[in-house]
């Protein structure tokens, strides 16, 4: 350990933390739900496909699905019990996917295809990557990208640094914080497991400098390895996003539309490192995860180690049910969060938080013209133009929304936070990147 060092990024905005509700508040081990809602796409890349069947009985662990191709994992059963179905149902990336529903039959039974594996670090690194494909693992802090994909950079990309993310720069969310507070040993288990991957060692665990208690019990787990340094970066967001937190530590710029990996760095989450340690080491698929269900919308907040496919609505019934002035309920969370039409879509392994607001954190006001004060451009941690930007994409010229790097945006709703015409950027530039995309594949 080589001591702490505050850095940070340019650009960036400091929306209230919001954290008190939940940061002292131990993780609570939700119990499981009457029936579970697995969808097969938890992941970017191709869905899995189903190898189970309406009848079949399932014990927790049990694969459900076979991942099609290299970019694509599979899902597991988190509740022991009957497939009720197999159907497309709410989810909560947006419209219906296929998921399958399993009826728990409350005995918990455990799949025997879980097995421990103390010599765990003895593995080859391409048998570690293909354990970590089959307990279904996929970036927990929301993006979601399979990380045995992650983790098999080319050749030419050699990675240098390694960044243990653990910034949660995310107002309400405290899930990674208390991972690292209770289960800090897993996460430098985790952490080994990447470095010999990768074969680097230089390893650096970033948390923003509000969860001092973190970095303190994370310096602690790293004493006397040279390796690894605990760096306490400055509160403001968006400090968990890839490219700021390597820009904040090692002042490298990854290019415009490049990735991580061409300036020598790899990136994973406090929770993925956990997820992966007690994939090699206790043979567990990933069938459950810890999140934070927080905001003004929610009578008693809680973070919990809840199983995959639990509909929100129990979620948020476990923890007391809404409040009176609840309005508006968030994947995620408040900058970063998807908004969700119903409590039915389910936790999936990228389901960090689940936040409800209210009238006061969740106006509802009229965007008005843009006034041309230039703060979104000021704020952008991407260097964007987003005015120039939204305009392209609600005028439908996507050809320049694209030649101003819509595609650089990575959705940080900073813009959208500052503009005191209530311009809905972030939207306007998600729904740019998404027709840009879909033109870019037509044109193969
Ligand atoms: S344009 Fe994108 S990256 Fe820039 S502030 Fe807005 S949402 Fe964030
Ligand atoms: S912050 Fe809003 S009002 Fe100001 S330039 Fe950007 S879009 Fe226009």
């Amino acid at each position: 350990m080589l001591g702490i060092r505050r850095r940070t990024f340019a650009g960036g905005v400091y929306p209230p933390e919001e954290k008190s509700h939940t940061e002292k508040k131990p993780i609570e081990e939700m119990p499981p739900p009457t029936t579970v809602v697995i969808p097969l796409q938890q992941h970017i890349g191709a869905p899995s496909e189903p190898i189970v069947k309406q009848g079949d009985q399932v014990r927790i662990g049990d694969r459900l699905s076979e991942p099609q191709g290299f970019v694509s994992v599979p899902v597991h059963a988190s509740v022991s019990g009957t497939v009720q179905k197999i159907a497309p149902l709410p989810h909560p990336l947006g419209d219906q996917m296929l998921a399958i529903v399993i009826e728990n039959d409350g005995q918990d039974t455990v799949t025997d295809a879980i097995k421990p594996d103390e010599n765990y670090l003895a593995l080859t690194p391409d048998e570690m990557r293909q354990k970590i494909k089959e307990a279904g693992i996929a970036g927990m802090g929301g993006a979601t990208f399979p990380t045995h994909v992650k983790l098999s950079p080319p050749e030419s990309k050699p990675i240098d640094i390694l960044i243990l993310n653990g910034a949660e720069c995310e107002p309400y969310l405290t899930a990674d914080h208390r991972l690292m507070l209770e289960y800090s040993q897993d996460i430098f288990n985790g952490l080994k497991i990447f470095q010999k991957i990768l074969n680097v060692k230089k390893t650096y665990i970033a948390i923003e400098k509000n969860k001092p208690d973190a970095i303190r019990k994370m310096e602690e787990i790293a004493q006397g390895d040279k390796e690894v340094e605990v760096i306490g970066l400055k509160v403001k967001y968006p400090q968990g996003a890839e490219k700021q937190l390597i820009k904040a530590i090692t002042g490298r710029e990854v290019p415009t539309g490049g990735l991580p990996m061409d300036v020598g760095c790899l990136v994973q989450n406090v929770g993925t490192a956990k997820a992966v340690f007690d994939a090699l080491r206790w043979g567990k698929p990933l069938y459950q995860r810890v999140i934070t269900v927080s905001g003004p919308g929610i009578q008693k907040p809680k973070n919990l180690l809840v199983r995959i496919g639990t509909p929100f609505k129990d979620v948020i019934a476990f923890c007391g049910g809404y409040t009176e002035t609840a309005n508006k309920l968030v994947m995620g969370g408040p900058m970063m969060g998807l908004s969700q039409y119903t409590d039915e879509v389910p936790v999936i392994k990228g389901t960090s938080g689940i936040v409800v607001l209210d009238g006061k954190t969740s106006p509802t006001v009229e965007p008005s013209p843009c006034i041309g004060c230039g703060r979104c451009i000021l704020t952008c941690p991407m260097g964007l133009v987003p005015t120039t930007i939204a305009q392209y994409v609600e005028a439908k010229n996507y050809e320049m929304a694209k030649k101003w790097n819509a595609l650089d945006c990575i959705e940080c709703g900073a813009c959208t936070f500052v503009c005191p015409a209530k311009r809905p950027l972030l939207q306007s530039i998600r729904l740019g990147k998404y027709k840009i995309q879909t033109l870019n594949k037509k044109a193969g």
